[in-house]
């Protein structure tokens, strides 16, 4: 008999008269609060066996409302329910139609710590709305922002930073304002663009420039765009431009930068930044047209 069910059983036992239902409630609830005030760091895995007893005995997903029960009390999630075909998976009678509301009951009175309280996250949730602040939770991990590799490493932005330093080789640099030179011998192939990145550190947050070239429709364009090290309600209160020109001709992008929430690619792909066709960028480059040089400038504010 799967640990699930028997214990189910227990619950629709208790049951039977209503006072007993709620103390039973109430003191596993009461036990699990206590085991996160004590604890300190306690994850969602590491609570009492409440907490087991919400995971499908099936899948080991964790159930919500509608769960189900056989007649002898093995408990199902809904999902599973659909797929049996009416045969309880554990007993093999015939599953009906019945409700685990003690259940349901139960997960309703749990209040769990977010996933990400390692991370920083202080919140506790009702066990019907953890899943989805956890989704958006600000403490969730973000992605490198490198681009131009597979990097799977996630964390907290001083680990990122520290990441992209130690093992991506990112250039650092202190100030609002910039000045850089890029420089490609071979700027007729895609595939050989070196993807640039820099890091920007100012206002005490930091900032990835991004310069790359890629394929737009038929033509090879060059883009520089920024993000932000952080999440997009704080990447918002920031503006920044880019400038790059030669010959008494200039291109000038303004713009916010976007979060590094946001995946290099979906940025790219909104063309949210600026944008050198290479006929362009040959013609700032100067010279023989062979050798790409070009010196973006640029700056970064905060917007009051
Ligand atoms: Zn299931
Ligand atoms: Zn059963
Ligand atoms: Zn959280
Ligand atoms: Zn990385």
């Amino acid at each position: 008999m799967a640990p699930g069910g028997s214990i189910c059983t227990e619950v629709i036992e208790s049951n039977s008269t209503v006072s007993d239902y709620d103390s039973t409630a109430e003191s596993n609830c009461a036990s699990v609060k206590t085991s996160i005030v004590l604890g300190g760091k306690h994850g969602i895995y590491s609570n009492n066996g409440v907490y087991e007893l919400l995971e499908c005995p099936v899948c080991a997903n964790l159930m919500y409302p509608p769960i189900h029960q056989c007649p002898n009390g093995h408990t199902l999630c809904s999902n599973c329910k659909n797929r049996v075909r009416n045969c309880c998976p554990t007993c093999r009678y015939d599953l009906g139609n019945i409700r685990c509301l003690a259940l349901e009951k139960v997960a309703e009175s749990l209040e769990l710590p977010c996933r990400y309280q390692n991370l920083g996250c202080h919140d506790v949730f009702p066990y019907y709305s953890k899943l989805k602040h956890e989704q958006h939770c600000r403490f969730r991990p973000y992605n490198c922002p490198y681009a131009g590799s597979e990097c799977s490493v996630t964390g907290d932005i001083p680990t990122l930073v520290a990441h992209l330093k130690d093992d991506h080789k990112v250039d650092m640099h202190d100030g609002c304002t910039f000045n850089h030179r890029y420089v490609k011998s071979n700027p007729h192939e895609v595939e050989n663009a070196t993807w640039m990145l820099t890091v920007f550190n100012c206002f005490g947050r930091q900032f990835c420039l991004h310069f790359e070239a890629f394929q737009l429709g038929m033509a090879l364009v060059y883009m520089a765009f920024l993000r932000f090290m952080g999440d997009d309600e704080e990447a918002k209160k920031f503006s920044y431009s880019l400038e790059v020109g030669a010959n008494g001709r200039k291109l000038i992008w303004q713009g916010i930068p976007r979060s590094i929430r946001d995946s290099h690619k979906k940025v790219r792909d909104s063309q949210d930044g600026l944008i050198i066709q290479r006929n362009m960028a040959l013609y700032f480059s100067g010279g023989d047209r062979q050798e790409l040089k070009l010196r973006v400038t640029g700056r970064i504010w905060k917007e009051e």
